[in-house]
């Protein structure tokens, strides 16, 4: 141990973060690299939005703002989630925050005692753990695996429950995964949350991009769980907005002001260009989103195709924009795979162990490519894994 960390709290664990940068340190290093890391769609913010965003800085909006948000974005907010079949909430039950990770933290320090236990996906969001930790809590791993296309069953979630158990997290599409939980087994999980007086966290950041016939029930919306979910989500995903830093929560009156308390210790309050601009993504025209999600759609086919062709199983993406693919059959693991085909294919794709995978056999491609630039990575992908698969053979 160093100098330096042994002077860290415990609490701060670097190993996901040092996958992050050094991958993204190899890639700094080289030519012309596909980057199909970080989830950041390369799709500009639609520009009615930014139109939004300049007018507003324009007009004043550079002071900070009212602590649970600006109440006109609030109310669209409410009316959002309704329409998109998810519980009534009142404006004073929304809080938004810098992002929808930042509210992660918030839920965290709020609700989260040392000792008690959170159910988290595994493979899944990285940061619950994160937030979990820095709480003093457990984070109890729900392992899933191709057999479910990565899907939490409500015998899974019933499998990990302890009496420390205190939080459900379900983030529905998932990331890494792509996958969307069927409506009706969420139904069947919310069921043994009321069971184990369990409150759930329900990640619907991506709810707006599935593909095909997947759809995605809002937890909150369900009978006798409107007051034990807290509904988290935000404007990064589905408006190409992850820059602009805002995000939301919403859930029942009792937690609130504890849950805005903290939130404004954290951040007073949330950025005010970004509110405007969040007001004009939930308000104006809508097709912009369906216009994200088509291209997203193109993309996961184009590149599904090509792992096929290269005969790597996937799970099949059904929402967000990830595929999750398992590499283990090349001969070598997930990490060194990944490195491989950055340093030897100018490829950028992250490990699954970043995301808690137990395995080393996964990786995760985001759809934040245009098809042209995501064939080019097939074909580089191909180049090595011939390669690699030629080693393994000779060896
Ligand atoms: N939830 C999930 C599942 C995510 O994948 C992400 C970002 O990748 C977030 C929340 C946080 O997004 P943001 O902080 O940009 O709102």
């Amino acid at each position: 141990m160093t100098e330096a960390s042994s002077r860290l709290a415990s609490r701060v664990k670097l190993k996901d973060a040092h996958l992050v940068t050094r991958m993204t340190d190899i890639a700094e290093g080289l030519p012309d690299v596909i980057k199909l890391g970080r989830g950041d769609p390369d799709l500009d913010t639609p520009a009615h939005i930014i139109k939004a965003g300049q007018e507003a800085l324009a007009n004043g909006a550079t002071h900070y703002m009212h602590p649970l948000g600006m109440p006109a974005l609030r109310r669209a907010i409410a009316d959002n989630i309704a329409a998109y079949g998810g519980a009534r909430y009142e404006p004073e039950n929304i809080v938004v925050t810098p992002g929808g990770q930042h509210a992660m933290f918030v839920i965290a320090l709020a609700l989260l005692n040392p000792g008690d236990e959170i159910l988290v996906p595994c493979p899944g969001y990285n940061p619950y753990h994160q937030a979990a930790e820095m709480a003093g809590a457990e984070t109890v791993h729900i392992r899933t695996s191709m057999e479910t296309n990565f899907c939490v069953t409500a015998e899974m979630v019933r499998a990990h429950i302890t009496p420390r158990s205190k939080i459900l997290v379900l983030i529905n599409p998932n990331n890494p995964t792509g996958t969307v939980t069927p409506p009706a087994e969420v139904a069947r999980i919310a069921e043994v949350a009321k069971e184990h007086d369990l409150i759930v966290i329900s990640d619907e950041i991506y709810a707006r991009l599935t593909y095909g016939n997947h759809t995605v029930q809002p937890v909150a919306a369900l009978p006798g769980m409107f007051e034990r979910t807290i509904t988290l989500s935000g404007m990064s995903k589905a408006y190409a907005m992850t820059g602009w830093r805002i995000g939301y929560f919403a859930g029942p009156p009792d937690l609130i002001p504890a849950l805005a308390e903290i939130n404004h210790a954290f951040a007073i309050s949330t950025t005010s260009v970004s509110q405007h601009a969040a007001l004009a993504a939930l308000t104006g025209p809508q097709d912009c989103v369906e216009d994200m999600r088509a291209i997203y759609d193109e993309r996961r086919r184009v590149l599904c195709a090509g792992l096929t062709e290269l005969g790597i199983p996937y799970a099949e993406p059904q929402g967000a924009f990830y595929v999750y693919a398992d590499v283990s059959k090349t001969g070598i693991g997930a990490t060194l795979f990944c490195e491989r085909l950055l340093r030897e294919g100018q490829v950028l794709m992250y490990p699954g162990g970043i995301y808690g995978d137990y395995t080393d056999d996964f990786v995760r491609m985001s759809l934040t490519q245009p098809v042209a630039r995501i064939r080019e990575a097939m074909t580089r992908m191909k180049a090595v894994v011939e390669t690699i698969r030629a080693e393994t053979r000779a060896a």
